[in-house]
């Protein structure tokens, strides 16, 4: 199945200049990697840079080079599947292996969350997010903006029932909540503009007391 929701054509821009931070970059090339519509957009949207490389008069390769490139390849170890997570091999090779992710169970929910890459303390991250059969995520709100994509399952979120490869954003200071598929639960990636996001009602009262007793 196709997915429906899609990134915005300036998300697409900015993945195909290079101008993306890492957690973006990683969500576009998940979304990618479920959307052959998408990935035919950037395919045209880098066509003129493939263009202007065309043009460049072609070099004689230095002596050594395959050989090199793939000594250097060979050297990394292929990323393993993780169970359960459909993330790309392109985006697994670039996170810490699936042993080092901290999980934390969101308080009363059937949710956890785990960080895998932080671009700067402070600034934005990815995230995972396992939801189980028909757990609630609740309402939050976001001090930044949110990007997400649907990896397994399905999730409602303000109305709308997301499936695998759809794509959604929460802008800056909006708060939603999140109930997952009732049978298949929802494994979902999440950058997050601003890593502080905070829980509203009694649950944010037990994350600042948790926040309070890690310092
Ligand atoms: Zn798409």
């Amino acid at each position: 199945m196709m997915p429906v929701n899609h990134p915005p054509s300036e998300r697409l821009l900015a993945y195909s200049t290079g101008a993306a931070d890492v957690p973006l970059r990683l969500l576009l090339e998940t979304h990618l990697s479920f959307c052959p519509a998408c990935t035919r957009e950037v395919g045209r949207l880098t066509a003129p840079g493939g263009t202007l490389l065309e043009a460049v008069p072609e070099e004689p390769v230095p002596a050594g080079l395959f050989e090199r490139i793939w000594a250097e390849a060979s050297r990394h170890e292929p990323p393993r599947p993780v169970e359960g997570v459909p993330l790309p091999a392109s985006v697994l090779a670039e996170l810490p292996p699936a042993e080092a992710w901290r999980w934390h169970p969101v308080p009363g929910s059937g949710s956890r969350t785990a960080r895998l890459v932080r671009e700067a303390p402070g600034g934005c991250g990815l995230f995972l997010v396992q939801m189980k059969p028909g757990a609630r995520f609740p309402r939050h709100a976001h001090p930044g903006g949110e990007e997400s994509m649907v990896l397994a399952g399905g999730v409602w979120d303000r109305g709308r029932f997301l499936e695998v490869g759809d794509w959604d954003s929460a802008p800056a200071g909006s708060s939603h909540e999140l109930r997952a598929d009732e049978k298949e639960g929802c494994w979902a990636l999440i950058r997050e503009e601003c890593e502080d996001v905070k829980l509203t009602g009694w649950r944010g009262v037990l994350q600042r007391a948790a926040s309070l007793l890690s310092h």
